[in-house]
C-alpha cells in the first residue's frame, strides 16, 4: 500500500429518520433528524464522518469541499482543514458550512486513524480512557410516563448519573410546567443523580432567575442556554444569580465566536459540537481556547463521533448521549458504544471503530 496516500474524494449522502415520538424544547419542535453522511477514501481505506442538519449540506460537500480536498496527502488533516476553510470563504464558512466541513473534518481524521491502523483517541493523542456522558432527552412534549420512562431508563436502568430535560416550554410561556416537570424529574432520578436543564434560550434573564429561584431545592447543577447564546449579557446575569453551572455554545461555528463567549465571564461551562463548529480540527482549538480561559468544554450531541476528541481533550467535562443521536447511530452503525455506569469507553478499533449498515441506512436516504 502506498505509505503516503492522496485524498480521492469525498462521497457523501443524507439520511432524513423520523422521530420515536413527537419532540419539543423551549423554541423548536421536530418529527425527524437528518444525517449527512461523508466517506473519505485515499489508498483503498475509507473513514467516516457525519453531521445532523439539512440534506443541503451534502451538496456543499459535493460542490465545494470534496474538490478543494481531492489529491492532498491523506495525512495532512491540517492542510484538508485549511482547504476546506479558504474554499468556503464566500459560502461563508460560519454557519451551515461549517455543519459540512465539520462531517468532512472528521472524516478525514478517521481516514487518518485508519491508515495509521491506530484508534482514533489514540492518534489525537488520549488524555483518559472513558468519556463521562449524561443522558440528554426530556422533551417538553413527553407526558409523565414518557419522562419517567426515558430518565428513569439512563439512571435506574443503564446507572448514567445524570440526566438533561428541557424546559422552557413555548417560549417561555409554560412556566408552571416547567416547574411541575422539574419536580416530577427529581422524583423519577432519585436524590442521587445530577439533574440538568436545557431552555434553548426560552427564557429572558430575569425570568430563568425567577424559576431557578422556584426550584432550588431539586438542586439543579446544569442550567443550559437559560436566554439566547447570543445574549451573553444575559448569561451573565443568569449566572450570577443561581447556583447551578451556566452553560451555552451548542451553535457555534468558528473560533471568534467562542473567543467572544468565552471572555464574556457568561459561562460556567461551554459547549461545543464537533459536528458543527468544524469537526475534530476546530474542537481541539476551541479547546484549547476554553482552557486559556479556564474552562471546561462538554460535549453536545453526535457522541459516537464526539468521543474520541473528547478522550484527547484533557479540560473536557461530559458529553451528551442524546436520544435522537443515540438511536440514529445505533441504526446506522455497526460499533457502537454502551453508556453502562456512566462513561464510554473509545474503541480500540482502528478509526473510530464504527462501519455504515449500508442495508439499514437505504430507506431513509433524500440526497
Ligand atoms: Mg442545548
Amino acid at each position: 500500500m502506498d505509505a503516503d496516500p492522496a485524498v480521492e474524494e469525498l462521497k457523501t449522502a443524507a439520511y432524513k429518520v423520523p422521530t420515536d415520538a413527537p419532540e419539543g424544547d423551549g423554541t423548536f419542535a421536530w418529527d425527524s433528524t437528518t444525517l449527512v453522511l461523508v466517506q473519505a477514501s485515499a489508498g483503498g481505506v475509507t473513514g467516516l464522518g457525519w453531521t445532523y442538519g439539512p440534506a443541503a449540506c451534502s451538496a456543499l460537500v459535493g460542490e465545494v469541499l470534496s474538490p478543494a480536498v481531492q489529491g492532498l496527502p491523506a495525512l495532512d488533516v491540517g492542510r484538508a482543514a485549511q482547504a476546506m476553510a479558504q474554499a468556503t470563504r464566500n459560502t461563508p464558512r460560519p454557519g451551515m458550512a461549517a455543519y459540512a466541513i465539520s462531517a468532512a473534518d472528521c472524516a478525514l481524521w478517521d481516514l487518518k486513524a485508519r491508515l495509521l491502523h491506530l484508534p482514533l483517541h489514540r492518534l489525537l493523542g488520549a488524555v483518559r480512557d472513558e468519556v463521562a456522558v449524561y443522558g440528554s432527552g426530556g422533551f417538553t412534549t413527553y407526558n409523565e410516563a414518557q419522562l419517567a420512562g426515558q430518565l428513569g431508563g439512563w439512571v435506574h436502568g443503564q446507572g448514567i448519573p445524570r440526566a438533561k430535560m428541557k424546559i422552557g416550554e413555548s417560549f417561555g410561556t409554560e412556566e408552571g410546567r416547567d416547574v411541575e416537570r422539574m419536580r416530577q424529574a427529581r422524583d423519577i432520578i432519585g436524590p442521587n443523580a445530577a439533574l440538568f436543564v436545557d431552555a434553548n434560550g426560552a427564557y429572558t434573564a430575569k425570568q430563568a432567575i425567577r424559576i431557578m429561584a422556584k426550584v432550588r431545592e431539586l438542586d439543579i447543577s446544569w442550567f443550559e442556554e437559560p436566554v439566547s447564546s447570543d445574549n451573553l449579557a444575559g448569561l451573565r446575569e443568569v449566572r450570577e444569580r443561581v447556583d447551578a453551572d451556566v452553560a451555552a455554545g451548542e451553535y457555534g461555528t468558528d473560533l471568534a465566536y467562542y473567543r467572544r463567549m468565552c471572555v464574556a465571564d457568561a459561562l460556567d461551562c461551554v459547549q461545543a459540537d464537533v459536528s458543527r463548529c468544524g469537526g475534530i480540527s476546530e474542537w481541539l482549538r476551541i479547546a484549547a481556547l476554553a482552557a486559556a480561559c479556564n474552562l471546561e468544554i462538554s460535549g453536545h450531541c453526535a457522541p459516537h463521533m464526539t468521543v474520541h476528541a473528547a478522550a484527547a481533550t484533557p479540560n473536557f467535562r461530559h458529553l451528551e448521549w442524546f436520544h435522537d443521536h443515540v438511536r440514529i447511530e445505533n441504526l446506522f452503525f455497526e460499533g457502537c458504544l454502551d453508556p453502562h455506569g456512566g462513561a464510554l469507553r473509545p474503541s480500540t478499533e482502528p478509526g473510530n471503530g464504527l462501519a455504515v449498515r449500508t442495508g439499514a441506512m437505504e430507506e431513509y436516504r433524500v440526497a
